[in-house]
């Protein structure tokens, strides 16, 4: 896939996302927000679901704590152009309530299809939700910083998961800061491990639209979406790498990368 075939595939997904009718949260919504970011990124952060400011704006992660996403992004020498922004659920839920089984399943064919476009190396969850979608039976507070594989049905081909705190639970939690700091810190070499493990495989071109059985993300298919079964194809990729990795943090720093001993249990920390 060139560039400009996954822009244009993630344009057409954020179409559709404008206009879903799929649940509940729709009917509450002021705007749906798909997710942005750069077509071209080996990088994915996937939160939970848009909050008020999302939903006046249509856009990820612009309130506090997408502040914080900055804040911590810059910290490795990353903008939040250079990585694709999107949510488990695309629609805010009413009074920021967790959101609900059968509407992450509804709105889980959106995600499996910016997975499968965006082919990331690197899948950063970002909270319980997130976290649960691709890691399903971790606990946040044991695996923060750390790293699992993803399961090719999500519709991410090769990549590695990466869990985080949500930002907001640092907003809400400030000894959390410290632990997300020492987290981002680790994402660059993380990224470069990711890298290594790809390095191997055929990249893919088309991408299965229907999930594979078994597949952790679930629910309804898209209706302009390809025929069940497209292939997929081995073709050469024009990805330019991005975001730059100018800024690998000396080894020291990643230690969090297998810090298992986080102490702060996740019914303490609420939504987080
Ligand atoms: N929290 C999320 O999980 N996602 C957003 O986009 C904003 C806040």
């Amino acid at each position: 896939m060139t560039s400009e075939d996954r822009k244009a595939a993630l344009d057409a997904i954020a179409s559709e996302v404008r206009v879903c009718r799929r649940c509940r949260l729709s009917e509450q919504r002021t705007q749906a927000v798909p997710g942005e970011g750069h077509p071209d990124t080996e990088v994915m952060f996937v939160g939970e679901g848009p909050g008020q400011n999302e939903d006046r704006l249509g856009r990820p992660f612009v309130g506090a704590a997408g502040s914080l996403l900055e804040e911590l992004l810059a910290m490795v020498g990353w903008r939040r152009e250079d990585v694709f922004i999107t949510n488990v659920v695309k629609c805010r839920p009413p009074g920021n309530r967790d959101p609900e089984a059968d509407e992450m399943a509804a709105c889980a064919p959106f995600l499996r299809r910016q997975l499968e476009v965006l082919d990331p190396a690197l899948v950063v969850t970002l909270g319980r939700f997130s976290l649960q979608t691709f890691m399903p039976g971790d606990t946040i507070s044991r695996v923060h910083g750390t790293t699992r594989p993803i399961d090719p049905a999500s519709g991410a081909r090769a990549a590695t998961g990466y869990a985080m705190y949500h930002p907001a639970a640092a907003l809400r939690q400030a000894a959390l800061r410290e632990t997300m700091q020492r987290d981002m810190a680790a994402i660059p070499e993380t990224l470069m491990r990711a890298r290594d493990g790809r390095a191997t495989l055929p990249e893919a071109a088309v991408v299965a639209t229907e999930p594979a059985p078994g597949a952790v993300l679930t629910g309804a298919s898209s209706s302009s979406a390809p025929p069940a079964g497209a292939t997929i194809t081995a073709a050469s990729d024009s990805r330019v790498i991005a975001p730059a990795i100018s800024s690998i943090m000396p080894t020291s720093t990643a230690e969090s990368t297998t810090d298992m001993n986080a102490t702060i249990p996740d019914d303490q920390l609420g939504l987080f």
